[in-house]
């Protein structure tokens, strides 16, 4: 089934789809993006996604490419198109195309918009049943990481080292010793007292859908949390730790720099935590 692309109007096979070499996203990372993932046909969380699409275009003052509804419209399209039922869709929305300036082009140039949807397993069974493991590395990124800016050339560098380490996710550390969040997903730990702790949302650090739906989850279960910075030497010392994000939902994390999490083993949590999350998306309606 060969897969398809949606570009600026037009649904293309992927292996057609293009933007021009002037696209501001490609010259300048001047453009945001979105990740929305698709479980048995269900969005996960698409309003949040939307609504933090719309913050990130505004604190950039890039217009929406479409009207918000049309856009829910080609999103459904796109994912018809492909027959994906699990997976994700990604969603880029940059200043548009014009010659290479850094001001911002004349209002008449358009904003770009390119979706892509992909299959994925959102159930990766041995990655959930033994955890993962995470390093640390320092947080080398601009200071408004609240906008979810396709400038990601920190978290690339981040990930491959990760990777290299053995790692599946990089935990970058600010100048004061805090855990910011992981290159692509927020980060959180439970205490020995079993508080629930991830860094609160300032500038500092994206504000994951994911993590605000858990938080959520957190409040409707009656568990104790807390919205601050933790540093390395409280995550060494967490029973539980683990990662949330569009594509991972909620992942259990067993190993800190080398330093086993609690028993070793995915915490009891985290499995509850990712299992709520789970039940809500697929208590929505499938749009395929
Ligand atoms: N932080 C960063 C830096 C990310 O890239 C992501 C994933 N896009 C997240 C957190 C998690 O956000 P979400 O739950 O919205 O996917």
């Amino acid at each position: 089934m060969p897969r398809v692309a949606y570009v600026n109007g037009r649904f293309i096979p992927l292996s057609r789809a293009a933007v021009s070499v002037e696209d501001r996203g490609y010259q300048f990372a001047d453009g945001v993006y979105e990740v929305i993932a698709l479980k048995q046909g269900r969005f996960a969380d698409e309003d949040g996604h939307l609504d933090r699409l719309g913050r990130s275009l505004g604190e950039l003052s890039i217009a929406w490419p479409m009207p918000r509804p049309a856009l829910c419209l080609v999103m459904r399209e796109l994912v018809r198109r492909n027959r994906v039922r699990n997976g994700g869709l990604y969603m880029q929305v940059t200043r548009g195309v014009a010659p290479r300036d850094f001001k911002f082009p004349p209002p008449r140039v358009r904003p770009s918009l390119v979706m892509t949807v992909r299959p994925a397993n959102l159930d990766p069974v041995e990655r959930l049943a033994n955890g993962v493991r995470v390093i640390s590395l320092p947080d080398i990124r601009w200071s408004r990481r609240d906008i979810k800016s396709v400038a990601l050339l920190p978290q690339v560098l981040g990930k491959q080292k990760a990777h290299e380490a053995g790692a599946f996710e990089g935990w970058m550390i600010d100048d004061d010793g805090l855990v910011t969040e992981g290159c692509s997903s927020n980060a959180w730990i439970i205490t020995r007292d079993g508080v629930l702790v991830t860094r609160h949302a300032t500038t500092a650090i994206l504000n994951g859908i994911t993590r605000q739906a858990l938080l959520r989850i957190a409040g409707t279960l009656g568990l104790p949390f807390e919205e601050r910075a933790f540093s390395l030497a409280e995550a060494y010392e967490a029973r539980e730790a683990f990662l949330s994000s569009a594509s991972t939902f909620c992942q259990p994390i067993v190993e800190i720099d080398g330093r086993p999490v609690g028993n070793g083993h995915p915490g009891l949590l985290a499995q509850r935590l990712r299992q709520s999350y789970v039940d809500g998306v697929m208590a929505g309606s499938p749009v395929i």
